[in-house]
């Protein structure tokens, strides 16, 4: 395979800047770029040692570095390796790159590196896929959901399910070639169901694992709507000043709204169209019942806020209209006033059973909201210490997958039809399996999840 180089920091200012190279001549192209304080020989170098030196274009000093060397097979790719950690900023980097690649190095694919370890068998596709995913991660919880991942906890399992779907497999191969065993078969099919019926039963535990997985990943999709006044953008504010709070801002995915990604007690939160509450400053274009609509349509949860100072008036019953029978929070805000309605209102109470008084404005209350979202998605539940959950979606439905050749098999045995028929229908179980791991799969769909990785990686 080829030597690749790629810089690895994001672009941008800061203090370092690492280069990284992989493959065989990784050692060779250094030695013609850097110049070693104290020098030894290429064949003398240690693996995991740094050395101190100059990155050289012939005989002009381009910066003053530290590279790491990794010797293969003990490197993150299995192969010869460096780091080279240079200053940080634009220029820098790039010059370095540049010259690794004039001297022989060729420019990596985005998650070229991770696909080496998967290609050289350091690590399998489900741990290659974690270390996007770590990348990624919008909470602390979702990247101890990958970095479990990445420490095999979801191949363990997998590998484990598939072992027992293999013992089926060598006890029917026992049948197709010792064909005069057949009275036993009664009782052999019954084992066999029995282990195809625990298999099943794991496997249907990770599939519903990946409702959790997904919440943790992509966030509640969460609406604030209300009337005009009612305290949205004051606890909105409230919500992000939240100690707490870990906010990332990107484009929504329907056009013209803006989504914050928000972290609040390790609940993860999307807010739909938050830049609809922030920005409405004039009175007439504040978020209205029309809009909320809309907004409410997208979301898995609705928080609606009404102004608990002044009676119901027809745009709340509105707005009551709009999240009955979905899922929602009822919130009376400025409690600090004099209170009109309570929760003890019954139209309020006909539509959710939960309804929670908070004061945005004085910060009261605010604390309650997080323990009904916790409680509405059950994320206490969700235990990543002692549970292997699902986050991605094709291994969700690779699972689906399996359960569903399971099922088939199932049946093939349930109409006593010919053992070598059902051995067909097994290694589709298998193969659904693999392909998790990677074991077997194509190599359009390896180039497919590589291609989302970030350069250098
Ligand atoms: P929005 O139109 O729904 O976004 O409402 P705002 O958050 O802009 O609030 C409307 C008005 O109500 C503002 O003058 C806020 O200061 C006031 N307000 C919001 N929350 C409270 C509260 O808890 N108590 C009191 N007394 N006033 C509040």
């Amino acid at each position: 395979m080829s030597t690749i180089a790629s810089i690895s920091t994001a672009p941008g200012i800061g203090g370092i800047g690492i280069i990284r190279m992989s493959g065989e001549n990784t050692f060779k192209i250094l030695d013609k770029i850097f110049v070693q304080k104290n020098k030894e020989e290429i064949n003398n170098i240690k693996g995991y040692s740094i050395k101190y030196g100059h990155i050289v274009d012939e005989t002009e000093v381009v910066d003053e570095v530290l590279v790491s060397y990794f010797k293969a097979p003990k490197s993150y790719t299995t192969e010869n390796m460096c780091e080279i950690n240079s200053h940080g900023g634009n220029i820098v980097v790039k010059r370095i790159l540049e010259l690794c690649l004039k001297n022989g190095a060729n420019l990596a694919e985005p998650g070229e590196f991770t696909k080496r370890a998967f290609l050289n068998g350091r690590i399998d596709l489900t741990q290659a896929e974690s270390v996007i995913d770590v990348i990624n991660a919008k909470s602390e919880r979702e990247v101890k959901a990958g970095i479990k991942q990445l420490e095999g906890e979801l191949s363990k399992k997998i590998n484990k399910i598939k072992q027992k779907i293999l013992d089926i497999m060598v006890n029917i191969e026992v049948s197709i070639d010792y064909p005069e065993y057949d009275d036993i078969e009664e009782v052999q099919n019954k084992q066999v169901l029995d282990m195809l019926d625990d298999a099943q039963n794991e496997l249907n535990i990770l599939v519903k694992s990946f409702e959790n997985g997904k919440i943790l990943k992509e966030g509640i999709r969460t609406a604030i709507i209300g009337k005009p006044n009612a305290g949205k953008s004051s606890l909105l504010n409230a919500i992000l000043k939240e100690e707490r709070a870990i906010v990332t801002e990107y484009e929504g995915t329907t056009r013209d709204t803006i989504e914050e990604f928000i972290t609040i007690n390790g609940i993860p939160l999307k807010l739909i169209d938050t830049a609809g509450i922030r920005d409405a400053t004039d009175e007439v274009e504040k978020i209205g019942v029309d809009k909320s609509k809309k907004i409410a349509e997208e979301a898995d949860l609705i928080i609606a806020i009404f102004d608990c100072s002044k009676e119901l008036t027809d745009d709340d019953k509105k707005i009551l209209k709009i999240i009955k029978n979905k899922k929602s929070i009822i919130i009376l805000n400025k409690i600090d006033l004099n209170k009109k309605i309570s929760k003890n209102n019954e139209t309020l109470s006909s539509v959710s059973d939960k309804i929670i008084e908070i004061s945005a404005i004085k910060n009261i209350g605010i604390e309650n909201l997080y323990e009904k979202i916790s409680e509405m998605f059950n994320l206490n539940e969700i235990n990543i210490d002692n549970e292997v959950l699902i986050t991605n979606i094709r291994h969700k439905d690779l699972i689906n997958k399996a359960i569903q050749k399971i099922q088939e098999t199932k049946t093939t045995i349930e109409n006593h039809m010919p053992i070598d028929i059902v051995a067909i229908y097994i290694k589709d179980i298998l193969e659904a399996l693999g392909s998790i791991t990677g074991e077997t799969i194509s190599e359009d769909i390896i180039n497919e999840i590589f291609s989302k990785f970030c350069l250098g990686k």
